[in-house]
C-alpha cells in the first residue's frame, strides 16, 4: 500500500446512532433536539410495510407532512412540490426516510428552505453521510441529473436501524450493497483520499464483502443485516470525505439520462471501472483485495486487482445483478451520446486515471453494453 503524505479533509457535525431498534429512539431524541415540526420524505414501500405509520405513532402531531411518492433520481418536479408542502405546513426540520432518492429530496428541501435533515436510511446507498444530492431536470433532452454540495446538505442526525432492512427484496439489497462497495473502491484512489477516508473504505470492503451475499439470500437475520449496513455505513463515511471518479460519473449520467436504476448502474459498470483505472490505481487497491481474502502476495499489483475484479464481477453475476447496459434497457445507438455526456461530467473528469479522449468513455460503455 502506498502511504498517503499529503492530505486536507473537511469533516461535518453529525450525530449518527447505529443498533437494531434504534429507531424507537426517536422521542428520546426529539427531547435533546430543539426541533417541533417535521416534514417526512419517503417512498411508496415505506408506508406499506409499516414503517411511515411507526414514524406517525412516535411523532405524533409534530409530524406536520407526510410526502411518500419520491421517485428514483429525484424529480426537480416533485422537489417543487415538496417545497410547497413544506413551506404550507411552517417545518423547522425535515426527515427522509428510504434509500437514497428520499434523503436526496430530504436533503434538496432542507438545503433550499435552510432546515436541519434528518436520514433514516434503509438502503445501502449511503446518500445519508454525504453533502451532497442530485436532482433531475427533466425540462431537458435528455433529462439531466445536477448535483449540488454544501457542508449544509449534510444529514445533522443519521439513525441507522437493520430492523428497516430486513424487507429489503434481493435485488435491491444486491445492487445498493454494490453501489456501497463501489463508494469504497473509489474512495480508495481517489485523488483526494485520506487517512481516515481509507480506513473506513478497507473496513467497508470487508464487512460487505463478509455480509452482502448473505443478506441477499437469506435476508432475515438481523446480525448479517448489521454488519451490511455497518459495511454501508463506513461506505457512505469514505464517500463522504474523499472524491469520486469515473465509476460513480459514469452511473450519474446513466441514471439521470437513460434512467438506470442507481443500483443497477453500479452492478454493470463496476467491474469495467476497475479494468480501467488498474494500472494507475492497483497499488491503492490491494488493501480492498486483502480485505476480500484475495492473495495480493507474489504477483504486481495489477495481477491482484485483476482477481479482485473478477470476484467482484462473479459476486454480481451470483446475485442475478444485470451485467450489461442491453439487460438494462441501453440501445447501443445511445452509447455515443451518454458518452459525450459523460465527458463533461465533473466526478468522470475527477478520475484518478486521466481521461482525455471522448473514446475512452465510449470503449467503456461499448464494453459494458
Ligand atoms: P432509491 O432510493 O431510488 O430506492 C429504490 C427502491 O427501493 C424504491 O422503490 C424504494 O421504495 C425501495 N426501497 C427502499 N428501501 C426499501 C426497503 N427497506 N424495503 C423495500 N423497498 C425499499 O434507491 P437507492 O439505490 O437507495 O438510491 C439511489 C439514489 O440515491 C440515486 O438517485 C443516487 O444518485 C442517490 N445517491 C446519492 C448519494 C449522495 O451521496 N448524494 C449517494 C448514493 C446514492
Amino acid at each position: 500500500m502506498t502511504a498517503t503524505t499529503e492530505f486536507r479533509y473537511v469533516s461535518y457535525t453529525q450525530e449518527v446512532i447505529f443498533g437494531a431498534g434504534s429507531i424507537s429512539r426517536f422521542p428520546e431524541l426529539m427531547n435533546r433536539f430543539p426541533w417541533k415540526r417535521f416534514i417526512l420524505c419517503t417512498s411508496r414501500s415505506m408506508r406499506s410495510k409499516g414503517q411511515v405509520a411507526a414514524l406517525e405513532a412516535a411523532f405524533g402531531d409534530r409530524l406536520l407532512a407526510i410526502y411518500d411518492r419520491v421517485q428514483p433520481h429525484v424529480q426537480d418536479t416533485q422537489v417543487a412540490e415538496v417545497l410547497d408542502l413544506a413551506r404550507e405546513s411552517n417545518v423547522d426540520a425535515v426527515m427522509g426516510m428510504g434509500g437514497g432518492s428520499p434523503i436526496g429530496m430530504a436533503k434538496a428541501v432542507g438545503f433550499q428552505l435552510d432546515l436541519p435533515i434528518i436520514a433514516i436510511p434503509t438502503t445501502y446507498a449511503g446518500s445519508e453521510m454525504t453533502a451532497v444530492y442530485g436532482v433531475t431536470h427533466t425540462d431537458e433532452f435528455p433529462p439531466r441529473k445536477v448535483t449540488v454540495s454544501d457542508p449544509k446538505i449534510t444529514p445533522r442526525l443519521v439513525i441507522y436501524d437493520p430492523v428497516l432492512t430486513l424487507d429489503l427484496p434481493p435485488e435491491l439489497t444486491a445492487s445498493t450493497g454494490i453501489n456501497a462497495l463501489a463508494h469504497c473502491i473509489e474512495a480508495l484512489y481517489s485523488k483526494t483520499r485520506n487517512p481516515l477516508s481509507t480506513a473506513a473504505a478497507v473496513e467497508g470492503v470487508r464487512h460487505i464483502h463478509n455480509a452482502l451475499f448473505d443478506c441477499f439470500k437469506g435476508g432475515k437475520k438481523i446480525n448479517t443485516r448489521s454488519e451490511m449496513l455497518l459495511g454501508s455505513h463506513l461506505a457512505g463515511f469514505s464517500l463522504a470525505s474523499a472524491s469520486m471518479g469515473l465509476h460513480h460519473g459514469l452511473c450519474h449520467v446513466l441514471g439521470g439520462t437513460a434512467n438506470i436504476p442507481h443500483g443497477i448502474a453500479n452492478s454493470i459498470i463496476l467491474p469495467h471501472a476497475i479494468r480501467f483505472n488498474a494500472d494507475a490505481t492497483a497499488p491503492q487497491l490491494l488493501p480492498a483485495a486483502e480485505a476480500m481474502g484475495i492473495s495480493i502476495k507474489g504477483d504486481p499489483p495489477t495481477e491482484a486487482i485483476e482477481r479482485m475484479r473478477q470476484t467482484i464481477h462473479e459476486l454480481i453475476g451470483s446475485m442475478n445483478l444485470p451485467q450489461r447496459l442491453r439487460d438494462a434497457g441501453v440501445a447501443q445507438s445511445d452509447l455515443p451520446q451518454l458518452a459525450q455526456i459523460a465527458f463533461q461530467n465533473r466526478t468522470v473528469q475527477n478520475n484518478p486515471k486521466p481521461i482525455t479522449a471522448i473514446s475512452q468513455i465510449e470503449q467503456i460503455l461499448e464494453d459494458a453494453w
